[in-house]
């Protein structure tokens, strides 16, 4: 999987926006960059789903439509998340989503929570979820995360659609629930619950009460599914580890950049890297706990609790100290990963 940041330009600027965007930021990938990195990357191990995002997406017009075009000629089935902010009547969600639909769209995200509001009312939701029925897509999501305090929650969403039935993407440990309900029109309509996190902008705008805690700390001792796994084009042309957290410019997770480096040769180099291999294996609160108990200056930092396992890797990635000891005892690191990768093989 490939996800497309195509700029970090958006008509909103939420508070716990993971990456950073706004109507301020003015990053912005060009068509040819987009298809060269996703023909390059397809020809090496052939892309499952290319995931166009932001910002938001629609802000690049044409060049977005050109671009799903580019994977649907190519048999790629794409995915685009927006907040819907387009959709301000009936008439401008219905011409949106066909145009969409017909540069060749498979699956729409349409992005609702608190933060969301002050700058998108829930109604583009409503209108641009009814304006994508019966429109042949693979699937559509509402993509909704909440914590113990918020208004816009699956509940919520299905009272305000009218729909109680509308079928959740997650179970409550975050499993990925199957079978998947198909409606009478083809398509599938989901809601893709998750959980607040306190990353990105969400470090100043989300407080210890907005967020759901897992019981013990010891459920985010896990693997990373998406380093290495699920790159991202991040808007300034760097092929970047995952699209959860401003990886661009980050010592471990920016692989480098792909404007004059072919995407495939980039991917292949960080593949080899240790602390990537590390998150990818053994993932980034162990490797968080293993700085803070090899580092001998005491300067590695961690909260006292963590919401998620990405928190928990924007502290560790974001710690020069934390990277440094990691490196320096890269031979233990190296033995854990080892042994973990040996235990999955056994199992399997
Ligand atoms: S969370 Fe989404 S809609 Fe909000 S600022 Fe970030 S990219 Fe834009
Ligand atoms: S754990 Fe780190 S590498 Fe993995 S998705 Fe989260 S931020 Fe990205």
């Amino acid at each position: 999987m490939l996800t497309v940041l195509t700029t970090n330009t958006c008509t909103a600027a939420c508070g716990h926006c993971t990456v950073h965007s706004s109507p301020q930021r003015r990053g912005r990938l060009s068509l040819e960059t987009m298809t060269r990195v996703i023909d390059d990357l397809h020809e090496v191990s052939g892309l499952q789903v290319v995931v166009f995002a932001g910002g938001e997406p629609t802000l690049m017009k044409g060049s977005l439509l050109d671009a799903i075009a580019h994977c649907d000629a190519r048999g790629i089935p794409t995915r685009m998340v927006t907040n819907a902010s387009w959709a301000t009547s009936d008439y401008a969600a219905r011409k949106m989503v066909r145009t969409l639909r017909e540069a060749g769209l498979a699956e729409l995200n349409l992005s609702a929570d608190d933060f969301h509001l002050p700058f998108i009312s829930f109604d583009n939701i409503v209108r641009a979820w009814r304006a994508s029925k019966g429109q042949g897509f693979l699937n559509v999501a509402i993509a909704n995360c909440y914590g113990p305090q918020s208004k816009i929650t699956p509940d919520f969403i299905r009272r305000e659609l009218n729909e109680p039935d509308i079928e959740v993407r997650f179970d409550d440990q975050g499993s990925q629930t199957q079978p998947r309900a198909v409606s009478k029109d083809g398509s599938t309509y989901m809601l893709s619950n998750g959980l607040l996190q306190r990353i990105g902008r969400a470090r100043e705008h989300v407080g210890d009460d907005d967020l759901f805690y897992p019981s013990s700390q010891a459920q985010l001792d896990m693997a990373c599914p998406w380093a290495i796994r699920s790159a991202a084009l991040a808007p300034s042309g760097h092929l970047v580890a995952c699209c959860g957290i401003e990886a661009a410019g980050n010592e471990v997770l920016d692989f480098g950049e792909v404007l004059t480096q072919s995407p495939s040769s980039v991917a292949r180099e960080a593949a080899l890297d240790l602390l990537v291999n590390a998150i990818s294996a053994i993932g980034p609160y162990r490797l968080l706990q293993l700085a803070q108990a090899l580092d001998r200056s005491r300067t590695v930092t961690t909260r006292e609790r963590y919401a998620s396992m990405c928190e928990a890797c924007e502290d560790l990635v974001r710690q020069p100290a934390a990277i440094a000891v990691l490196r320096k005892h890269s031979v233990v690191v190296g033995r854990e990963v080892a042994a973990k990768l040996e235990r999955e093989a056994c199992l399997t």
